[in-house]
């Protein structure tokens, strides 16, 4: 039905892509401000990359998408950012998440599991985080739009958290998460994923 998604994965490369492939990286991986990973590639091979990023002091980012039920608990401690949707919350803690309260819920369960920081990305509600340093859960809701397609947003959210970790590393976590937002609540406005932020001058441009 309309504003809802459907996806189709072909991993086809993606699978392909190994340890090898990674030492080879590992010079860009171990020079770069932040580091995401998901689970489009194999998961060991993500978890590798994401335990050279934090060898190296390179902030990483973790969204678990898509969804695994027997996560590796080692993808929670050596994520600085932990950043899920409402189902893949689910799947990961058995919570199902319909609310701010449920988010809350996975949000310290993950903590438990070593997350420093979660963020549970909410749909049009926005998202909710919460960190071992601020235990108190805070909401950071999303601006009122026209959704006419949702594909990618989760995607759009975390590449735009990624570059305000990595540009503007001194904005607080709250605000870099309000802007992401902001941008990801841009991409579910068109169909499509991509959110061709830059080109679209009827659009604030404070977000830079
Ligand atoms: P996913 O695409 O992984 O299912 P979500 O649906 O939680 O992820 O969306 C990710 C982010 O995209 C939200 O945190 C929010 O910033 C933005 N977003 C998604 N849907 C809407 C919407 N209907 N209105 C405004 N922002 C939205």
């Amino acid at each position: 039905s309309l504003g809802q998604n459907v996806i189709v994965i072909v991993p086809g490369a993606n699978l392909l892509l190994n340890f090898e492939d990674l030492k080879r990286a590992s010079d860009v991986i171990c020079k770069a401000k932040v580091v995401v990973c998901q689970l489009e590639i194999t998961p060991a091979v993500s978890l590798e990359a994401l335990k050279m990023a934090h060898a190296s002091g390179v902030k990483t980012l973790f969204n678990p998408a898509p969804a695994l039920a027997d996560l590796d608990p080692e993808f929670y401690t050596y994520s600085d950012i932990f950043c899920c949707n409402e189902t893949e919350a689910e799947i990961l803690t058995g919570i199902p998440v319909g609310n701010l309260e449920d988010a809350e819920k996975v949000g310290r369960m993950l903590l438990e599991r070593g997350c420093k920081l979660v963020i549970v990305t909410l749909g049009a509600e926005g998202c909710m985080m919460i960190s071992g340093d601020e235990p108190i859960p805070k909401h950071v809701p999303a601006g009122k739009v026209r959704a006419v397609d949702t594909t990618g947003a989760g995607d759009s959210f975390v590449g735009a958290l990624a570059f305000y970790l990595a540009y503007y590393p001194k904005l607080s976590m709250e605000e870099m998460i309000r802007k992401s937002n902001c941008v990801a609540s841009v991409s579910v406005q068109a169909p499509g994923t991509q959110s061709s932020y830059p080109y679209r001058k009827d659009l604030p441009q404070d977000l830079f």
